[in-house]
């Protein structure tokens, strides 16, 4: 059980990350969380960091996708900032908006990487559809009112990932 809560990689933030590696591994989609994993939940706009990590997927050859939990009007205005597709008040770690995006892009789960801050939503989600997942570290600690109980959920699970020599909180794979 607690495997569901382990990501393919941990890293420190979505600049961290890795394109080539993503291109070794034969993946074709990014989807991207981004509160608190592009940026500060209640920022409304992409930073230009942001930005420039979307352009640099797209230049490496990979599409990339948003998918929040937050309502449709936050991830909209963001999203169109950049230009990408969305997926709002997604529901993660439900397989619901999963299922739509692997029929809308017609791909299997393994063509998929999925980008996230959280154990709970954004790793477990990913993992429980057989998609690999890339945890960041949360950009700032202030959340929203529901991420709070679930933050709370989270540091009882990392002291579980820490026991069991999973990985340890803050000790990233780059
Ligand atoms: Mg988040």
């Amino acid at each position: 059980m607690i495997r569901l809560f382990k990501p393919f990689k941990y890293v420190r933030s979505f600049r961290s990350i890795d394109v080539d590696n993503l291109i070794e591994h034969k993946k074709k989609l990014v989807i991207c969380d981004i509160d608190n994993t592009l940026v500060a939940h209640d920022e409304a706009l992409p930073s230009q960091e942001a930005k420039d990590f979307i352009k640099r997927v797209q230049d490496a050859g990979l599409q990339i996708c948003l998918i929040s939990n937050n309502n449709k009007d936050r991830v909209k205005l963001f999203a169109d900032a950049l230009e990408v597709p969305y997926y709002g008040f997604a529901k993660k770690p439900l397989r619901l908006t999963y299922k739509q995006i692997l029929k809308d892009y017609n791909m299997k789960p393994s063509d998929i990487v999925a980008v996230g801050d959280q154990l709970l939503t954004d790793v477990f989600g990913g993992n429980r559809m057989s998609i690999d997942t890339i945890l960041t570290h949360p950009l700032v600690t202030r959340d929203l009112k529901t991420t709070k109980l679930n933050r709370r959920l989270e540091n009882q699970i990392y002291r579980r990932l820490e026991k069991k020599n999973v990985m340890k909180r803050g000790v990233f794979d780059e």
